[in-house]
């Protein structure tokens, strides 16, 4: 592993500093939280990650299946209706929750009519600033990142897996939180549970489209820019690159101007007893979620 340097950058420290999350039981629903996201609580946001846990869907998507394309659609009743005891879980509208079609894009797409059904195929991270509609996006080792704007009480959630982290969806999600009225000095974020570099081996391609995005930028400095590619790609010892996804995600965040970032430190890969992952099952599995609303 490497090894971060106290002359290291203070954005750095923070994207790579990964924190143990808090369960909370509603009903028979394990729900992870982030403990920086929770503090908004009395300001008006809901939110949850989902693990596997919690309901009856059969094996291999054992047991709370979010996704409903996954089996080749065989499940999808099973997924809609999992869904609905979610938010049945939160006190969320069911009726009015939004989830988008998720093809690894960069596309954001503002929900601002909580009766409409908006075309959502080609989208990976919806805003809003409707209190009542949830928003709700599905993985399996690809990164779930929620932003909330506290002072104008605006929500983002995006889907970041390679692709998409290499498109900079989540700095794409913090620019329409923008676009909306909000300002990145009022907001917070959090990565959720997400495939580690401990399981990511990938090509020095990949890795290069990632670093794209967080180095060479107005916001930080060449010196800066070493620091990142020596902290945030990983070199095993079977000489593999590995980037480190929750943590690039966490810096387009911080380099966005979000204030502050809680980044949870499970794999999803290293648990497959908690969660549904696409690289350690081969890609016979389910989708855990990313739900959250603003709810006042
Ligand atoms: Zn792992």
């Amino acid at each position: 592993m490497n090894t971060l340097k106290e002359t290291d950058s203070p954005r750095i420290q923070a994207a790579l500093k990964a924190n143990a999350w808090v369960t909370n039981q509603f009903g028979a629903l394990p729900l992870l939280q982030s403990p920086l996201l929770l503090e908004e609580a009395p300001n008006g946001l809901q939110h949850a990650f989902t693990t596997r846990h919690g309901g009856e869907t059969p094996a291999p998507y054992d047991s709370f299946n979010l996704g409903r394309h996954v089996a080749d659609g065989t499940l999808k009743g099973d997924a809609l209706a999992n869904r609905e005891v979610l938010c049945d879980a939160l006190s969320f509208k069911h009726g009015w929750m939004k989830v988008p079609g998720q093809v690894h894009s960069g596309n954001v797409v503002e929900i601002v009519d909580p009766h409409s059904e908006p075309d959502l195929s080609g989208v990976d991270a919806l805003a809003t600033s409707l209190v009542g509609v949830p928003l709700l996006l599905h993985f399996a080792d690809c990164v779930p990142v929620i932003v909330y704007e506290r002072q104008k009480k605006l929500l983002a959630i995006a889907h970041a897996g390679w692709r998409g982290t290499a498109q900079a969806i989540v700095k794409n999600s913090v620019q329409a939180l923008c676009e909306m009225g909000g300002s990145p000095e009022f907001m917070i974020g959090a990565v959720g549970p997400a495939i580690g570099t401990c399981c990511y081996p990938t090509g020095p391609d990949v890795v290069e489209q990632l670093m794209a995005t967080v180095c060479g930028s107005s916001a930080g400095s060449a010196e800066e820019d070493e620091e990142i590619r020596r902290n945030l790609v990983v070199t095993a010892v079977d000489h593999s690159v590995r980037p480190n996804l929750k943590a690039i995600n966490a810096l387009q965040l911080l380099q966005a101007g979000v204030a502050r970032v809680d980044v949870s430190d499970l794999c999803t890969a290293c648990h497959p007893e908690l969660f549904y992952s696409h690289r350690q099952s081969g890609g016979k599995t389910g989708r855990q979620g990313a739900i959250a609303c603003l709810i006042f």
